[in-house]
């Protein structure tokens, strides 16, 4: 079973790193970034960890 990190939470259950029991990634750490040459608002940020299951 996947160690929650319950430093970062995370909602996307189709990640790999998704705990499956919980709201929360197995990583250690995560890399967030951003697809926006200039984000202004949240939904311009994207984890850029994520794998698709
Ligand atoms: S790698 Fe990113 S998207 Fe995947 S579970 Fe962790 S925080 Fe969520």
């Amino acid at each position: 079973m996947e160690k929650p990190n319950r430093s970062i939470q995370c909602s996307v259950e189709q990640c790999t790193y998704h705990c499956s029991d919980c709201d929360y990634c197995s990583l250690d750490t995560v890399m967030i970034g951003t697809h926006e040459a200039n984000p202004t608002e949240q939904r311009c940020t994207d984890c850029l960890s994520f794998s698709a299951k």
